[in-house]
């Protein structure tokens, strides 16, 4: 059985064909354009005119305020995102704009001025094909620096080259080579030209991302728009059907460019719903590994603020927490716990005699027999130099007192090595107390059990008291 039908995925070839099919159906509108135009050439008489100049300027106007519109809204995403791409599109859109919205206002001269009013179309077209072209060569390059984006005179120097423009297509318009054919041929079959290229390289480098898709559909538009107007004569039916197309696309692109602004205001920083997913995938896993991480680095810290150092023993605050965790259990009924108070005989003695390190070394051995000696729930606390705890929860005095013992007793008789052949032994006094019987709070059984250690090292060291021999007070 294979993984896919063990996982209920179709198999991979399912995946392959539906991918297949989606590109055939985004082909498929992307040529939408390409039947119609067939059927008219096919099936309509280009004679047909329908020549309505109100029309024709009130759709020229709606186009240039479109423009314009659309012409901000990439300038907006532009200076958000500093995507190069936004950029030329921004400067196509408003080469178009500039250019074309004089072919609306000769529209009264068609008659008297064919060419001028006529020549301003494919010129506009022709631009914009150019600079979109050049901005979908500039595709994953670097966004612009910030201050870059702001500068007024690269756009001056454009608006300028526009007007330049217009300049030129007026004074061909007026020169003796305008009605040749091969004039409007040139500037029409220059902006299909230029937005096949375009097209051809988009499928070519494979974008995937959705706004490319789009981007790639509206090229291809422009470039049938052209098509149908290279077929079309002026005011037929394919004429009209060219400027529908153009408007088709144009009206995808800024469709695009809308999405953009909606999102990361970037052409190249919109992913397909495929990349999406792999990217949240790989998000989630980042933070789930970096979630463990400091999980695992807050119990390594926690326990360093809890431990010392020298020994790995519990420090004196863990021990406090424990013992304050004791007496809310004793409080509840539980049986009552005790503790010990612990210090290494003559310590210092050993330290001048074996230098600091032997000692070091006697601590550190001195905390793992008491972790031997006792159950695996009591705790060792070093609270201070040769200063130990011992936490016992469930014992009273009488158990506490035989721990006690046999500890002592495996500390004197356990060989501590002070070098490779030398050995010596140490020994311990330990203090005593319960909780409940020797007080009811944490100052209290540990002075006591403090207080008892005292009394251990004042009948010589090496043992273990339980209670203070009592003291008598002077009668009043
Ligand atoms: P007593 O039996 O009365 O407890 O005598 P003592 O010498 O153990 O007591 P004292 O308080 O006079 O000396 C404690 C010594 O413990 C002094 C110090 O050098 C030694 N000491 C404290 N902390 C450390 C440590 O971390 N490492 C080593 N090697 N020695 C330590
Ligand atoms: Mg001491
Ligand atoms: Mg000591």
């Amino acid at each position: 059985m294979n993984s896919s039908a063990a996982t209920g995925e179709p198999p991979d070839a399912i995946h392959i064909v539906i991918k297949l099919y989606v590109c055939l159906l985004l082909a498929g509108f992307a040529f939408v354009p390409a039947y119609l135009i067939g059927y008219l050439y096919v099936f309509q008489d280009p004679t047909l005119i329908f020549e309505n100049h109100t029309f024709h300027i009130i759709a020229i106007t709606a186009a240039t305020l479109e423009g314009l519109f659309v012409t901000y809204v990439t300038w907006c995403c532009y200076q958000s995102s500093g995507d190069p791409l936004l950029r030329w599109m921004t400067l196509g859109f408003l080469g178009f704009v500039m250019i074309y919205a004089l072919h609306g206002a000769f529209t009264g001269l068609a008659h008297s001025h064919l060419w001028l009013f006529l020549l301003y179309g494919p010129a506009s077209r022709l631009v914009m094909a150019i600079l979109l072209l050049i901005g979908m060569l500039s595709y994953h390059q670097p966004p612009d620096a910030a201050a870059q984006r702001t500068k007024l005179r690269p756009w001056l120097t454009w608006i300028g080259l526009f007007l330049l423009v217009n300049l030129a297509v007026a004074l061909v318009a007026n020169s003796q080579v305008a009605g040749h054919p091969a004039v409007r041929l040139a500037l029409e079959g220059g902006a299909l030209f230029f937005s096949a290229v375009n097209v051809a390289v988009l499928l070519l480098r494979r974008f995937r991302s959705p706004l490319m898709v789009i981007f790639a559909i509206s090229v291809t538009a422009f470039a049938l728009s052209s098509l149908a107007f290279i077929l079309g004569r002026p005011w037929n039916h394919m004429w009209w059907l060219a400027h529908a197309i153009f408007a088709a696309g144009f009206f995808l692109l800024s469709y695009g460019v809308a999405q953009a602004f909606l999102s990361t205001r970037s052409f190249s920083k919109i992913y397909s719903q495929g990349e999406l997913m792999v990217r949240l995938a790989e998000s989630m896993a980042y933070a789930e590994n970096a979630l463990q991480e400091l999980q695992r680095t807050n119990r390594e810290l926690g326990h360093l603020a809890a431990t010392d150092p020298l020994t790995g023993a519990d420090n004196r605050r863990r021990f406090m927490e424990r013992v304050d965790a004791e007496i809310d259990r004793a409080k509840r009924g539980d049986v009552p716990f005790s503790v010990l108070a612990l210090d290494l005989d003559n310590f210092k003695s050993i330290n001048d005699r074996f230098g600091h390190q032997v000692g070091d070394d006697i601590l550190k051995r001195f905390v793992q027999e008491c972790l031997e000696s006792i159950r695996p729930y009591d705790g060792v606390a070093r609270v201070g130099g040769e200063e130990f705890m011992i936490l016992l929860p469930q014992t009273p005095l009488e158990g506490a007192h035989v721990i006690a013992e046999r500890l002592r007793n495996t500390i004197a008789t356990t060989s501590f090595n002070i070098s490779q052949q030398r050995l010596t032994t140490v020994t311990v006094s330990i203090g005593v107390s319960q909780y409940g019987r020797d007080g009811d709070s944490i100052e209290d059984i540990l002075h006591v059990a403090d207080q008892r250690l005292y009394d251990a090292k004042h009948q010589g060291r090496n043992c273990v008291v339980t209670a203070i021999k009592t003291i008598l007070q002077p009668q009043p």
